[in-house]
Parts: C-alpha cells; sequence; structure tokens
C-alpha cells in the first residue's frame, strides 16, 4: 500500500537480549531506550532479493549475519505465524466442543458410571486442549506482532540465540 511513495530506510537494532524482556513493543517497533547496535537501511524493493548484513553487538562484541527480506518476505513470516495462530483458534474450538459435550454426560447422575467415567475423561481433555491451543494461538499471535521481515543468518550460533533484531521507532534518542 506505501509502495507507490518514496520508500523510507528502516532502523534496526541488534540487541541484547537481556534488554528486550519485558519491553513491549507494538508491531515490532522497540522504544529507543536499548542498549545494542543499530543501524539504518533501505529494506530491499518487492522483488529483489534479500540483503545480508554483518551485525555486531555493543554490548558483548557478538557478530552476527542477518537477512532483511523484502515486504513479501515479511508478509510470508507473518502468513505463517496467523496460520500457526489460527491452528490453535482451532484446537481451542474441538476442546470446547469435546467439553461441551462430555461435562453434561459427566455430570448426568441418570447415566451409568463407566459412561460418566469415559466423558469425564473427554471433559478433561477437551479442556486441556482449550487451554493448549489457547498459548498457541496468543503466542503465534504475538510473533506475528513482532514479525520484521528480518532472519537471522546464524541463527543456530550460541552467541546469535542470545539475541534479537528489532526495528526502531524514528523518534530521535533522548541524551
Ligand atoms: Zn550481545
Amino acid at each position: 500500500m506505501t509502495e507507490s511513495v518514496t520508500r523510507q530506510p528502516e532502523t534496526f537494532a541488534f540487541m541484547h537480549r537481556e534488554n528486550f524482556w519485558g519491553k513491549p513493543s507494538g508491531g515490532g517497533m522497540n522504544r529507543w531506550d536499548y542498549r545494542g547496535y543499530r543501524w539504518e537501511m533501505l529494506r530491499p524493493a518487492e522483488g529483489e532479493p534479500p540483503i545480508d548484513v554483518t551485525v555486531s553487538c555493543t554490548e558483548c562484541d557478538t557478530v552476527a549475519d542477518v537477512r532483511i527480506l523484502p515486504p513479501s518476505g515479511l508478509r510470508r513470516q507473518r502468513a505463517i505465524m496467523a496460520g500457526l495462530s489460527l491452528l490453535g483458534v482451532l484446537i481451542l474450538l474441538v476442546g470446547l466442543v469435546m467439553a461441551g459435550v462430555a461435562i453434561p454426560i459427566a455430570d448426568d447422575s441418570a447415566l451409568p458410571d463407566a459412561e460418566r467415567d469415559d466423558a469425564t475423561a473427554v471433559a478433561i481433555g477437551g479442556v486441556i486442549m482449550v487451554m493448549v491451543g489457547l498459548t498457541v494461538a496468543w503466542a503465534f499471535f504475538l510473533k506475528r506482532e513482532s514479525q520484521i521481515g528480518v532472519t537471522g543468518g546464524g541463527a543456530g550460533a550460541a552467541g546469535f540465540a542470545k539475541h534479537v533484531v528489532t526495528r526502531v521507532a524514528d523518534t530521535p534518542p533522548q541524551g
């Protein structure tokens, strides 16, 4: 939707992970009050290949290769996360139906014990599925929000795992 206007450089940050936790971010944007290496660059245009950038952490000297994806890559990342989130919703719904069907049976004292025991097991399974589904749906919903179209070329490396690449809102730093 913004392809017709002049593309703006985006500011990315290679952050030490301990600075990341507990810091709420909306739409993959982080505030300026972090410590880490940041750089500004133009994301590759639609149809262009991803750009590989080598970054080094200002906190612990870890060097990593990150890959900046074009807009289509970002959309694909978000679509995958949305799909997994939807899968969580599906698990939740199936669990709800299972519990909804089984609980009245388990509660019906007119029915034989064996049948009620089976229904109780199904109801418990359904409740667990609701909880699991909710967790999965929420986790991937948040992951979808935090996708910024960047992948770590050295994501498997021990040093890289301690870091996170984020996009920074374009407000100048104070002090
Ligand atoms: Zn570091």
